[in-house]
Formats: C-alpha cells, sequence, structure tokens
C-alpha cells in the first residue's frame, strides 16, 4: 500500500453510520452490528438461508424436501435492519454509489466461505427491458461488476437474459412464483459459458426462486455449476 491509500483508507467514512474512520466500507462497530445475527441463526447448509441455532438440520425443511439447482447460495446477513435499508436505498431510491460497499460485503462473504472453490465468471440476475427502463439500472448488475472487480473474475453481463417479462414476485405465493418464473430466463451465448463454475449475483434471495430459474437457464447453457451470493437473505 502507498501512502495514498493509507490517507484515503483511514478518512473512508462507514457507509452505515457515516462516521469516518471505516476500513473496507465500514466502521468496526457496524460490523459488529451486521454479524450480530450469527448469534441466533446460522445458514441452511445449502440455500444460506437462516435457520434459527436450536434447528437440527443441516438443510432448511425445503431443501430437505428438494435441493436446489444451484451447488449453494450464501449472504451477507438477513433482510432485516441496515442491511435492508441499504438495499432499499440503492435499489429504489437509486444510490448507485452504495454498490462499492455492497459490493464488498459481497466479495467478504466469497472468500471466506471455502465451498465457494474458485469461480471462473460473475453473471447478475438480469431484469427485463420494461423493468430495466422502470428503474433505469440494474441493482445486481452494479453489484457484480464490483464484486468481478474486487476478486478479480471475468464480468458476463449480456449471457444471461429475462426474455419475458413478469409480475413482480412480492405477494404471490410459492407456486404462483414458479410458474411466474418459469423459463423467463435463457442464455444468449452459451460459448462463453460451457463447463465454466459461475457465480449469480442478486441483491436479495427469499424463496430461492428466481436464483433456481437462473440457474436452471444457466445449466442447460452449458454451465458446469452455479452458486449464487446476494447482499440479504431470509429468516426461514
Ligand atoms: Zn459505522
Ligand atoms: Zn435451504
Amino acid at each position: 500500500m502507498g501512502w495514498k491509500d493509507w490517507l484515503f483508507v483511514r478518512d473512508k467514512e462507514c457507509f452505515i453510520c457515516r462516521r469516518p474512520g471505516a476500513l473496507g466500507y465500514l466502521c468496526p462497530s457496524c460490523s459488529r452490528t451486521l454479524k450480530t445475527w450469527e448469534q441466533e441463526f446460522r445458514p441452511c447448509r445449502r440455500c444460506g438461508r437462516l435457520l434459527c441455532k436450536e434447528y437440527a438440520g443441516e438443510l432448511c425443511p425445503q431443501c430437505g424436501e428438494k435441493l436446489p439447482p444451484f451447488r449453494l447460495a450464501r449472504a451477507v446477513g438477513p433482510y432485516r435492519g441496515e442491511l435492508r435499508r441499504a438495499i432499499l436505498e440503492f435499489k429504489y431510491r437509486g444510490r448507485r454509489s452504495l454498490a462499492l460497499p455492497l459490493g464488498y460485503l459481497l466479495s467478504r462473504v466469497v472468500a471466506e466461505e471455502p465451498l465457494y472453490g474458485r469461480p471462473r465468471a460473475v453473471i447478475p440476475v438480469p431484469l427485463s427491458s420494461q423493468r430495466l427502463k422502470e428503474r433505469a439500472f440494474n441493482q445486481s448488475a452494479l453489484l457484480a461488476r464490483e464484486l468481478s472487480r474486487l476478486l478479480g473474475i471475468k464480468l458476463l453481463e449480456e449471457v444471461l437474459v429475462k426474455v419475458r417479462h413478469t409480475p413482480p414476485q412480492a405477494g404471490l405465493d410459492r407456486l404462483a412464483r414458479l410458474q411466474n418464473l418459469q423459463r423467463s430466463f435463457e442464455v444468449v451465448e452459451s460459448s462463453r459459458i460451457v463447463g465454466l463454475d459461475v457465480l449469480l449475483v442478486d441483491d436479495v434471495l427469499t424463496t430461492g426462486i428466481t436464483a433456481a430459474a437462473c440457474t436452471v437457464a444457466l445449466l442447460e447453457g452449458g454451465a458446469r455449476s452455479v452458486a449464487v451470493v446476494t447482499v440479504a437473505t431470509s429468516l426461514f
């Protein structure tokens, strides 16, 4: 690290509380707060959704019944508190600069979980062209760019596309969500992912249905395996 890095690293403000003195975007206090869930919950080994510690199994009930097509999913933490607020600001109030700290948190999740292995490409969950027009940017693509830069893994933004516009998933039950998303994602340039272990990026994982639908498309397009990383996940 050069002298400039020292200066700027020390003066960087925490992206949550805005106080100066953050290392890697978070001050030590907010870094600890984000991890408080670890006292109560642990991730389902497969889908990463959070189970209370008293729950006996390694897998959540849903994965116990049927494993999802992705190899694993993990998140920075539960979709609540500061993390939820940050995602809402980022996604709906257009604070694009949050892609940096959130991307940094994603990179830590991938670096700290050995089950990720060494993915060869980072791919964002795409939006339909209609939704992209409404929102003006794809939050997952911004996160994927940061993640790709921080981990030094190739970014493939145009390979997975959403071919059908679907109503928002929120408010639909599980079956309706599944039907809503079936065959709505497609791989357009399979030659670029054939045989690769890919890392799929999204902001939130709730039912896992979006991640599963993207995974099926990527596997059909020739990817060898798909792992998922999101900023937040749901409590089971
Ligand atoms: Zn802070
Ligand atoms: Zn699970």
